[in-house]
């Protein structure tokens, strides 16, 4: 190959830091200039640049573009900055980026799978340059974030999600694959959009839906077996559990925001338990958005507390209560209720408000699952705040814009003596001279370690006491240092450390259960996860 094929090879290139012998052995000589630089230099040089940028949609262009020219730097960059960058390439900033896709595209990230391609989706996925793929992340564009349907431009989530599968769990870049599954979108606005990439129609729903992505699912399996894992992101929910629950039972697949999302916030109440005391049983939870998330948490907090008790799942359900649209979920709503929210349904008199039901139910933990912003009012939070001494107050709908209340209107309305954590980050407070620093209860903590678990160990099924497994693996890595600034997540610097135990955690439970198929079982699955981690530094090239 040409020294000028190198330079413009992602994956292989190295920039200025190509040395001498390399510049000789592979023609690039004159294709760079005189300098040779270290990797490390070329981190400093680019977090520098970056920082230059005000706006942070520039941010994420420069990193977007920084993959596509150099992987192993944008993951050193990525790994090395990991707390300054995730909200860049990840949410706050992707969404972002979602709605604007139509105009800042450049190079395609991943594989588009639309309404076209149908009967040709193994050829399709045979188009994708790597066939050796162990993770695929595939959205409908249907529910991105809090921002709704995005269509086509979904696909910032996939690509976003895979680099962090690579930079926090250690899953090689070249075996991860971003899909966007297009058919259509019902957003009138990008519909008229000219500069829109997706089909220009509206949904398709039903069986022209349900083939569709039965033909993926197959062709998926056909071309890389069944130890390829497959995510489900951003999926409304009226497909979203349905896929789970029918995909679950042939494929390795996994939803983060029903089931990741459950997993880490789980571990972030287990982790209150040592600052509120208490056990998860001796805990009401209230809920605000009664859909994926809301569901996906309450369903295994339910578990935990069964299996912490032994008391049936249907007796554990009656500590936790939902608020959707149209107020409490109670018995009276059944008959019109979706199925997944059914299990919720319990026995009391209509309430309409959240205000209401915060009085009604009396809480000690209040979540926020309803992707609408700013619905944790004064009136709220100071209800809570009369009724516990140390409220569990979670703002967890994404992105910032959408956060239930700010880390500084849950510090201030408790008199700082909320635990308060968000889905995007938000800045320490400060309130009446002491700083309190707000934890974000992001699924970033879980999914990639949970992924590099049931790679490690050729799981074919996911189990929901892995996400247990998972959440006592995140819960066990906050430190006494943590607690004492009332954090009940560990800070994101650690997190390859941390996605190393959760994958061991998750992996040892695999081999438990029988579903993982790697045998013998390693020794030490912790340094087995840490061995099997990508390293995004330069190898040298003969
Ligand atoms: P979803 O399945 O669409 O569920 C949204 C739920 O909120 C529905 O039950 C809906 O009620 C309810 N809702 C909507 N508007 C409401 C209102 N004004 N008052 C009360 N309830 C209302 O969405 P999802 O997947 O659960 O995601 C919800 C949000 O959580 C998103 O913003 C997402 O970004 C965020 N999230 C955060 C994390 C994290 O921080 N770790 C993880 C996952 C998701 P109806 O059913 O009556 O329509
Ligand atoms: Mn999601």
């Amino acid at each position: 190959a040409s020294g000028y094929t190198l330079i413009r090879d992602p994956h292989h290139n190295k920039g200025l830091a190509f040395t001498e012998k390399e510049r000789d052995a592979h023609y690039l000589c004159g294709l760079l200039p005189p300098v040779v630089i270290s990797q490390e230099l070329q981190v400093k040089k680019m977090i520098n640049a970056i920082r230059q940028y005000q706006v942070p949609l520039q941010k994420y262009i420069a990193m977007m573009d920084l993959q596509g020219r150099n992987e192993k730097l944008f993951y050193k960059v990525l790994i090395e900055h990991v707390e300054e960058l995730l909200p860049v390439v990840y949410t706050p900033t992707v969404g972002e980026a979602c709605q604007k896709y139509g105009s800042i595209f450049t190079n395609p990230q991943g594989l588009f799978i639309s309404l076209k391609e149908k009967g040709k989706i193994l050829e399709v996925l045979r188009n994708w340059p790597e066939k050796n793929i162990q993770v695929i992340v595939v959205t409908d564009g249907e529910r991105i974030l809090g921002l709704g349907d995005l269509g086509c431009h979904g696909m910032g989530i996939p690509v976003g999600k895979l680099s962090l599968y690579s930079a926090l769990g250690g899953v090689r870049p070249s075996a991860c694959l971003p899909v966007t599954i297009d058919v259509g979108t019902n957003n009138e606005k990008l519909l008229e959009d000219e500069f829109y990439i997706g089909l220009r129609q509206k949904r398709a729903t039903g069986q022209e839906y349900a083939e569709l992505l039965q033909e993926f699912m197959t062709a998926v399996k056909q071309n890389y077996g069944e130890k390829v894992l497959v995510q489900f992101e951003d999926f409304a929910n009226h497909n979203a559990f349905d896929l789970l629950a029918k995909y679950g039972a042939t494929h390795l697949v996994f939803n983060d925001d029903i089931q990741g999302t459950a997993s880490v916030v789980l571990a972030g109440l287990m982790s209150s338990l040592k600052l509120v005391g208490g056990s998860l049983a001796d805990h009401t939870f209230l809920f605000l958005g009664a859909g994926e998330a809301g569901t996906g948490i309450a369903e295994l907090i339910a578990l935990e507390i069964s299996k912490q008790t032994n008391a049936p799942v249907e007796e554990t359900r009656k500590k936790v209560w939902l608020v959707d649209s149209k107020g409490l979920i109670v018995s009276s709503r059944l008959e019109s209720l979706q199925h997944f929210k059914k299990p919720w349904a319990h026995e009391h008199e209509p309430v309409n408000t959240l205000v209401d039901a915060v009085n009604a139910i009396k809480p000690t933990v209040l979540i926020g699952t309803s992707g609408v912003g700013r619905t944790f009012t004064k009136e709220v939070v100071e209800a809570m705040a009369t009724n516990n001494e140390r409220p569990i107050i979670l703002a967890l709908s994404n992105p910032t814009s959408q956060s239930e209340c700010t880390a500084e209107e849950a510090y201030t309305w408790t008199q700082g003596r909320a635990i308060y954590c968000s889905g995007s980050p938000f800045p320490p407070v400060e309130y009446e001279g002491k700083v309190y620093t707000p934890g974000q209860s992001n699924n970033a903590y879980i999914f990639p370690g949970f992924g590099l678990g049931l790679i490690m160990s050729g799981t074919i099924r996911v189990h929901d006491d892995m996400l247990l497994a998972a959440s006592e693996a995140l819960a066990s890595q906050v430190s006494g240092e943590d607690y004492d600034k009332g954090l009940i997540y560990p800070p994101f610097t650690n997190i390859r450390k941390i996605s190393a135990h959760i994958a061991a955690k998750v992996a040892a439970k695999s081999y438990e259960l029988g579903l993982a198929t790697r045998l013998p079982e390693p020794k030490d699955l912790f340094q087995y996860a840490e061995s099997c981690m990508y390293s995004p530094t330069y190898r040298s090239f003969r």
